[in-house]
């Protein structure tokens, strides 16, 4: 079942109209909830970014938060999701094609899910990435349907048969085209500050909490392309990839060239804090 507005429809029932702004403009929010044994994970820190992202760009959101939470909570227990992932997003709706917002749509939401298993074996042994300039525009903490950049990005990294492409501005390492960047260098864990210039992955704090916890020392200061080379670890965050180590940087080996001990470390307090069990209703 798709979540189509309010209401629980299947996939053909979904009547998106081709004015949809979305569609010509890529004018539109998402969300991408990560769901371990039936429960939506960190779903307050995806709440909070769609608020802002909405508000950023002046979308008005069609429910409540805690109204959408109830409404992916069913939409969860009607697909009987127990691993996967929930697609969420709200367009500026419908009208004819014209830049300025128009005077009469409304909002369109549209949600559903995908059953996904987890990445064990990349987490295990590991991704390659390549390196490549950030031509995005500069608010890419807002997370709206415009990926073309991103998609353009992660299309360059499977062309050269890599998995991931690290992003940098003239240097300066910001994320990838679909998940964060962390590296370790001297024992410290270090990662481009939360601003305009990435998405403040969901990952990317619950793991830079896990590291506090674990007493890491943290920094969330960008770092360079020589810092990214001479790294001893090099690690993703995100939804769908958790804590993905990066074995291979522009064909050079990072480290030892296979998944370092804090990343080890840190994967394993972020497997000991997932849901467990489902919460039956
Ligand atoms: N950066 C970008 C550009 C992304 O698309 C994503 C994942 N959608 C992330 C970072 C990771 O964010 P999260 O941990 O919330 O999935």
């Amino acid at each position: 079942m798709y979540l189509y507005q309010n209401e629980f429809v299947s996939k053909e029932q979904v009547r998106i109209s081709p004015d949809d702004r979305g569609y010509y403009f890529g004018d539109g929010v998402y969300e991408v909830f990560r769901v371990y044994n039936g429960i939506l994970f960190e779903a307050e820190g995806h709440y909070e970014r769609l608020e802002k992202s909405a508000r950023d760009v002046r979308i008005p959101l069609p429910y409540s938060t805690r109204h959408l939470d109830k409404l992916l909570n069913q939409l969860i227990r009607l697909n009987e999701l127990a691993e996967g992932t929930v697609y969420m997003q709200i367009t500026r709706g419908a009208a004819p094609r014209s830049h300025p917002f128009p005077a009469q749509a409304e909002p369109v939401l549209m949600a559903y899910t995908t059953e996904m298993a987890r990445p064990f074996e990349t987490m295990e042994k590991g991704i390659t990435a390549v390196t490549m300039e950030d031509i995005r525009w500069l608010r890419c903490d807002l997370k709206t349907l415009n990926l073309l950049p991103n998609v353009m990005a992660k299309q360059h990294a499977l062309d050269q048969g890599a998995h991931e492409v690290i992003l940098h501005r003239s240097g300066t390492v910001t994320e990838c085209s679909a998940s964060n960047m962390m590296i370790v260098k001297n024992g410290e864990l270090r990662t481009h500050p939360a601003n305009h210039l990435i998405l403040h992955g969901i990952t990317r704090a619950f793991v830079l909490q896990l590291a506090r916890q674990l007493n890491l020392p943290v920094r969330e200061e960008a770092f360079t392309l020589d810092d990214l080379r001479t790294a001893d670890e090099a690690f993703i965050t995100g939804t769908t990839t958790e804590i993905t180590p990066i074995i291979r940087i522009d064909k050079q080996t990072v480290g030892q060239g296979v998944p370092g001990p804090v990343t080890v470390k840190l994967q394993r307090a972020f497997e000991e804090r997932l849901p467990k069990a489902a919460i039956k209703s």
